[in-house]
């Protein structure tokens, strides 16, 4: 294993330790539930979208330490962005751990951390899990 490997490693289990935004959110306007039976996680996402943006976003749920870190990172990264961001973001990450060849990662990008589970195609369902679900809170609001 590469040291870059090891990095990434431990950025998973960072966050799968330490979940950021892992609560409720009684304000949410818009949420949605997930589930990977394949695994058993499942998980919640909660949205409070105001104007164009996604001003506030959390999660709940129990899983597997890669479904846990994937909401984790997920939560960081739309903070303050638009649902059309958002949505390239679910895109590119299901690229990341689907079929990573070709693209390149810089080193503050967390979703790089991800690209090893191409790898683990069991594992592909854990890490999109929280990302999917993402996307179906911002579809019920169309
Ligand atoms: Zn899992």
């Amino acid at each position: 294993m590469s040291e870059l490997d090891d990095l990434y490693q431990e950025l998973i289990l960072d966050h799968s330790r330490k979940p950021h935004h892992y609560h409720g959110m009684p304000e949410a306007t818009r949420k949605a539930e997930g589930y990977n039976p394949l695994c058993g996680d499942q998980v919640t996402v909660y949205l409070k979208l105001q104007g164009d943006k996604i001003r506030d976003i959390s999660f709940e749920g129990k899983g597997c330490a890669i479904s846990k870190a994937s909401a984790s990172v997920m939560t960081d990264l739309v903070q303050d962005k638009t649902p059309a961001e958002a949505e390239a973001l679910v895109d590119r990450f299901r690229r990341i751990v689907t079929d990573p060849q070709g693209m390149t990662f810089d080193e503050a990008d967390k979703m790089a951390a991800f690209s090893g589970v191409s790898a683990f195609p069991t594992r592909v369902k854990c890490a999109v899990l929280a990302w999917h679900t993402l996307r179906s809170a911002l579809e019920a609001g169309r």
